[in-house]
Order: C-alpha cells, then structure tokens, then sequence
C-alpha cells in the first residue's frame, strides 16, 4: 500500500506513521530521515543537500525532488511505503506522481490527519520541557505532580520558545496556506481521505484503517 500522511503539527503524525507502518509493513519515509540516510551513504544528492542545510538554507525541489526518487525507487518500497513530509506543494505533487508513474505505480491514499486549530494551539502551548533531564509534560493532559518542577529528577520545566502561542499561532497559519492546495490537488485525483486527529490515539489509527480497508 503506497500511502501519503499529512497533518498540522501537533496532530499526532508522528505517532500515527509509526503505528500504520508497523502495522502495515512498509517502510516509512520521512524527508528527514531520507536527507540523513542520503548523507550518510554519501550520494551525489545527499552531499547537495547536506551543503545547502549546513548553510542554514531550504534544500532545493530537484535535490529533494531526486532524493525522494533515489529513496522510493529501493527495493523495500515495492510492497509500499507511507510518505511523511513529501509532498509540502503542488509542483513536488506534481513531480512525485511522476516518478511514481516511472516506476510503474501510484499513490493508493492520502491520509489528511485533520484537527482543529483551537485544540492544536491549547495542546502545543501546554508543552513544558525540564530543563535538566529533557522530560516532557503538558500542562493539562500529562502534567507533573508540583507546578514546574520535574516529576522525575526536580528540575526545573520551561516552555520551548517553539511552543509560545505566537510561534505556534504562526507555524500553523503556514501549514494551512501551504497545504490547502495541495489538499484539494489530492481531492480532486479522489485520493484524499479525512480522519478526525482530535480523537484518542487508537481511535484515530481505527479510522485510518477503516479508511485504507484494513
Ligand atoms: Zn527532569
């Protein structure tokens, strides 16, 4: 089953791919995780990339764009595979499709983890972090015993700059002008399908099944 995940931050993504591609059996196939293993085996377009991302600088779409290639045209990715942070426009869409279309494939689904946004900020906002031991909270659904002070070695929690409500705020309204058309691109191709993220864990990975027809 070749699948495509897609979801604001704060959904629940992450979790979800770990869970699918277990239970599924395919590979998944982050963009970080793809620049890495490119680096690491040294290949032309890793080296590109890495030099771009040193420089602090948005890695290119050819490089990316081969880079996916590269990746999905390995053997492990012939039984499937779920794709996580590629496609991020239109033109990559574009560009992934043809290279699935070269290898002789095509995307099966696209899971849209949707939440509202009220609920993302008030559960990316909750998050502290220990200053010492790195051990995350929430301030509402995981919180620690004493206000601030770290359940596990006392330390002292704080809120990462990441998670202040203007740069979530901000982080989010990105997201929805990037992928808006992106979703509608995957609408209209009939692919998408919508899963509530504002549920539990396991009633979220229970819809997406449902959705795949698992
Ligand atoms: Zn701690």
């Amino acid at each position: 089953m070749k699948i495509l995940l897609m979801g604001p931050p704060g959904a629940g993504k992450g979790t979800q791919a770990e869970r699918l591609t277990e239970l599924l059996k395919i590979p998944h196939i982050s963009t970080g995780d793809m620049f890495r293993k490119a680096q690491k085996e040294g290949t032309e377009l890793g080296l590109k990339a890495k030099t771009y991302m040193e420089q602090g600088q948005l890695v290119p779409d050819e490089v990316t764009i081969g880079i996916v290639r590269e990746r999905l045209a390995e053997d492990d990715c012939k039984i499937g595979f779920l794709l996580d942070g590629f496609p991020r426009t239109v033109q990559q869409a574009d560009a992934l499709e043809q290279i699935l279309a070269d290898l002789g494939t095509q995307l099966d689904a696209v899971i849209n983890i949707e939440v509202d946004k009220d609920f993302l900020l008030e559960r990316l906002t909750g998050r502290r972090v220990c200053k010492s031991c790195g051990a995350t909270y929430h301030i509402k659904f995981n919180a620690p015993k004493n206000e601030n002070v770290c359940d596990k070695c006392g330390g002292e929690l704080y809120q990462r700059n990441d998670d202040t409500l203007e740069t979530v705020a901000s982080r989010l309204d990105v997201y929805e002008a990037q992928t808006a058309p992106l979703i509608q691109y995957y609408v209209a191709k009939n692919l998408i399908k919508s899963i509530d993220g504002s549920q539990a864990v396991e009633k979220v990975s229970a819809d997406i099944c449902a959705a795949l027809g698992r």
